[in-house]
């Protein structure tokens, strides 16, 4: 299976992505994690993106790209991925499905991790306290949450018109969420297999 995690920051999907992946015996991708190291790892790509990391603002659509090939292509010879944090733009969702279909890798099923905007700060302060991560300051918080809404939103129907889409409600508590999520993607799983 082949799956994405979209959803605002703090809504969980880190954390989903992770249990999700473990279930289904799939390879969980994250572009936040691999920006991440290469900016940890001072790579030529770190100090690339750095920047944008730490403003909250969205890396540029190529370096994304580039970094997401290989552990893709890689996952989905082990049987599927759950990519989490990517795309992130309508333009990212197009780009992504015409890469994907020549490499027979296309996207069947999104989860869309629905949580109040109230309840996303909290979680984030809380997690920025906790871990340290140095975006999540209230700044660049209220910036990453307005980057969400502006650009990734809108991506939504891209899948919906495909009907690819589940929404689920992010707010319960972590169990409650997997929980959900489980019952409506081994529906889908029969569907798919069915096709
Ligand atoms: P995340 O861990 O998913 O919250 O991502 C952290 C940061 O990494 C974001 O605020 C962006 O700067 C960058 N990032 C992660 N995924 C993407 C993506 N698909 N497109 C552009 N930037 C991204």
């Amino acid at each position: 299976m082949r799956l994405l995690m979209i959803g605002p920051p703090g809504a969980g999907k880190g954390t989903q992505a992770v249990r999700i992946a473990e279930k289904f015996n799939l390879v969980h991708i994250s572009s936040g994690d691999l920006l991440r190291a290469h900016v940890k790892g001072n790579t030529a790509i770190g100090r690339q993106v750095q920047q944008y990391l730490a403003s909250g603002d969205l890396v540029p659509d190529g370096i994304v790209m580039d970094i997401l090939r290989k552990p893709v292509v890689d996952a989905n010879a082990r049987g599927g991925y759950v990519l989490d944090g990517f795309p992130r733009t309508v333009e990212q969702a197009e780009i992504a499905y015409s890469v994907a279909q020549t490499l027979g890798v296309e996207v069947q099923v999104v989860v869309h991790l629905e949580v109040p905007r109230e309840e996303l700060v909290r979680r984030l302060v809380e997690r920025g306290a906790a871990s340290g991560r140095s975006d999540d300051t209230i700044d660049v918080i209220n910036h990453r949450l307005d980057v969400y809404d502006e650009k990734t939103l809108p991506m939504l129907s891209y899948y919906a018109a495909r009907e690819k889409l589940i929404n689920v409600n992010g707010a319960r508590p972590v169990d409650e969420v997997t929980w959900s999520i489980t019952v409506q993607l081994q529906q889908m799983a029969k569907q798919l297999a069915g096709d």
